[in-house]
């Protein structure tokens, strides 16, 4: 692909116009922009890397009643974390949340650490998310590169090519040069409100833009080519699982936690196998023959999973033992765990027939 050299937009006039806008036509009143400490502005970057703004905001208000500060963050049992993480989806960044809030509380002393390095070195904080934190909430100046952001600069500055080390580099050195050295924390805001609502995936909406005049995809007509395209691998691998829900009278569900590694780990699911027969012969050791339930699919990251449910009433006392192994879970006074998306909407099927 062809790419213009030298960029023909000022990279200070780009900051610049991109903070008037933002004064005028940006978000304002999002729960993490006020009171914008770093542990504020971190949980919800993380929140925000895999979802969107309006999910996120019930969550980060509940996170944070929950837990104020990396202290309380660290001292809560992981279930508890996962819990109220449950349906953002991606849990390995809960689980880095906390991870993080022990490295704080016993290396910083409990406060969250202001300079670049120590920050990047927390776990599930990458360079743009260590800069977007410390931009944020302090006003340092370092550049950030999240997906919204690179396909603002993507267009403006004409950088294509595919999404490789190169091109990455060209981005960051792009980033790098734009960002301002006063209010960078306005710059900031700006260029993600910008990606996130004017400069859009699919339909940019360029009439609205501040730099429109300049913007190389919008002079060139290349706003759909640009960013250039992803390295995806060829196609995506299915996995398939067997599940046992195993359900008591009073309409509770047996459900054991996972190992803290692999997908789903540390929440809590009902007892999966690989096998159709392995699943059959667990249900009828607990209540009987199994009937099966419509298949539920999920994607991961790198591959597909299909979910074969099998129901099993059990007994009151039910066949399956009680103790540290699993819990009943019961939908009308839910303990404070974990549970996978595919499992909630499970757990959501039985209570509706029932
Ligand atoms: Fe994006 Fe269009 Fe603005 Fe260019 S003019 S930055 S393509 S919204």
């Amino acid at each position: 692909m062809q790419t213009r050299d030298p960029a023909p937009v000022d990279a200070p006039q780009f900051a610049a116009a991109l903070v008037r806008w933002q004064a005028r036509h940006g978000r304002h009143d999002l729960p993490w922009q006020a009171d914008r400490t770093p542990y504020r502005v971190w949980v919800s970057e993380i929140m925000l890397q895999q979802t969107q703004v309006a999910t996120v905001i019930g969550y980060f208000e509940r996170f944070l009643a929950r837990f104020p500060d990396p202290l309380t963050l660290a001292a809560a049992p992981i279930d508890e974390v996962l819990h109220l993480w449950t349906g953002l989806g991606y849990y390995a960044r809960a689980r880095n949340l906390q991870r993080a809030a022990i490295r704080i509380r016993d290396e910083f002393a409990g406060q969250f650490p202001t300079h670049f390095e120590a920050v990047e070195s927390l776990p599930g904080i990458g360079r743009s998310t260590a800069g977007a934190i410390l931009a944020l909430s302090l006003d340092q100046r370092h550049p950030i590169l999240d997906g919204n952001v690179r396909r603002v600069l993507s267009r403006v500055f004409g950088i294509a090519g595919a999404a490789d080390r190169a091109t990455t580099q060209r981005l960051w050195a792009q980033a790098e040069a734009c960002t301002p050295h006063t209010q960078v924390a306005a710059y900031t805001q700006a260029i993600m409100d910008l990606g996130a609502t004017v400069c859009r995936g699919k339909n940019p909406q360029c009439a609205q833009c501040p730099v429109a005049a300049e913007c190389v995809a919008n002079r060139t007509g290349r706003q759909h080519e640009l960013p250039g395209p992803r390295i995806r691998r060829a196609g995506r691998p299915a996995r398939h699982t067997h599940m046992v829900l195993a359900v008591r009278p009073d309409g509770s569900v047996w459900l054991r936690q996972r190992p803290p590694s692999g997908i789903w780990g540390g929440l809590w699911a009902a007892p999966a196998f690989d096998s159709a027969g392995e699943a059959r012969d667990y249900a009828q050791q607990r209540g009987g023959e199994p009937s099966t339930l419509p298949p539920i699919a999920h994607a991961f990251t790198h591959f597909d999973l299909t979910i074969t449910p099998y129901l099993v009433r059990c007994a009151p006392a039910g066949a399956v033992r009680e103790g540290s192994e699993g819990l009943w879970y019961n939908a009308r006074d839910p303990a404070r765990i974990g549970l996978p998306a595919p499992m909630k909407v499970l757990l959501e099927r039985l209570s509706e027939e029932s």
